[in-house]
């Protein structure tokens, strides 16, 4: 996927909603290729987070950039292309469309052609579009998908919904991936699984942004975890330094 693995720098973030302070001169870096988890509690500000430096959201102030390019002020699209996918914390499928897909939707939004464009379609749109499904099978069987290809998406259980986001999130070819929450309500074999395809993802050179409440996977896959509270970073370190650190004992561990 990537022959560079992706450095993510956020300086100084805040996002205000009214007189909502959601987030506080929040600053993080995801180092070229680690898995990073941001974790505190709930209304810490994780999501909105996430939703800012994937361009749903504008800072109120501060800035963010992908490998020294700007990403502050740009519109999604533009963020995707950059090479930053993302999951949301409430699954967000087409349910109506198969898996296969979902996943090619996710590779390459221009292939939704209207039925007179389908009907014009140029040798290189179909080449295209075959490469598109070749890599997008591919995409399923890595997260262990390719029985259900063809599958309305509504119709799969919960846990392979999750990890089809996962995939049509990859389709993009990401550097840098975001998942928000990706383990709620999985089962504990869901919840191995889905750390071994994290591991998977990190070892093509993808660096992972993870928020998660689970702290097991936390600790078995993160090499970096940044803690929020009340919209503020109050630790950044190795998962069992944080997992030591008083004032995070007493925002999150000590409930
Ligand atoms: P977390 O993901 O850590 O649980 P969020 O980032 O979702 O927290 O929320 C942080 C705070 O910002 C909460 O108080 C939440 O209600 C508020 N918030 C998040 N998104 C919006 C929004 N779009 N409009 C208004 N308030 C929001
Ligand atoms: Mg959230």
């Amino acid at each position: 996927a990537s022959e560079q693995r992706a450095e993510l720098v956020a300086r100084d973030l805040t996002v205000r909603f009214g007189g909502l302070t959601a987030l506080s001169e929040a600053s993080l870096r995801v180092k070229p290729g680690e898995v990073h988890a941001l974790i505190g509690p709930n209304g810490a500000g994780k999501s909105t987070f996430i939703n800012t430096i994937s361009g749903f959201y504008r800072p109120t102030a501060g800035a963010f950039e992908l490998d020294g390019l700007q990403l502050t002020g740009m519109a999604s699209h533009e963020i995707a292309r950059a090479g930053l996918a993302r999951t949301f914390q409430n699954t967000e499928l087409f349910g109506e469309m198969t898996v296969l897909e979902n996943v090619m939707v996710g590779g390459q939004q221009r292939l939704r052609y209207g039925v007179l464009a389908s009907i014009l379609r140029t040798p290189a749109m179909r080449r295209e579009e075959t490469h598109c499904r070749q890599a997008a099978i591919g995409l399923l069987a890595f997260v262990g998908l390719e029985d259900y290809a063809y599958e309305e998406a509504r119709f799969l259980p919960f846990g392979l919904q999750r990890r089809l986001e996962i995939a049509r999130a990859l389709a993009a070819n990401p550097r840098l991936l975001l998942l928000d929450e990706p383990a709620a309500g999985l089962t504990t074999q869901e919840i191995d699984d889905l750390e071994a395809m994290i591991r998977r993802i990190a070892d093509l050179g993808i660096s992972v942004l993870l928020i998660e409440h689970h702290v097991e996977l936390i600790m078995a896959v993160a090499d970096t975890v940044t803690v929020l509270d009340y919209g503020q970073v109050i630790a950044s370190a190795t998962p069992a330094a944080v997992q030591a650190d008083p004032r995070v004992i007493e925002a999150y561990f000590g409930t």
